[in-house]
């Protein structure tokens, strides 16, 4: 239960303060430019099967893949436009929910 708490609070309600302290006075836009990086999620629905808990992400759906990874940390610092920059943090963060849970799962 805590695993799941942990998880979905970082997708949703962490982001609300990465928002916040990245762009104080445009903090919707900011909030749903990091919402939309949950759109990564597509990958699994070409997995078979779509969802089994007993797997990581990371290195196995193409957008959690290794050098997707590298191309988002990478966007951080190359793109000067806020925006697609903070998409790109937002990438990232995803990334380290996702790690997160599979230290945690141990698998
Ligand atoms: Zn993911």
């Amino acid at each position: 239960m805590w695993q799941t708490l942990v998880h979905y609070s970082n997708h949703f309600l962490v982001i609300f303060f990465i928002a916040w302290v990245y762009s104080p006075t445009q903090f919707w836009k900011a909030y749903l430019i990091l919402l939309s990086t949950m759109l990564v999620d597509i990958d699994h629905l070409w997995a078979v099967p779509v969802f089994d808990p007993d797997r990581c992400s990371l290195g196995f759906h193409t957008f959690h893949s290794e050098i997707a990874i590298v191309i988002y940390v990478l966007g951080m610092f190359l793109f000067k436009q806020q925006w697609i920059k903070l998409f790109c943090i937002g990438l990232v963060f995803h990334i380290i929910t996702d790690c997160i849970d599979c230290l945690w799962s141990g698998v």
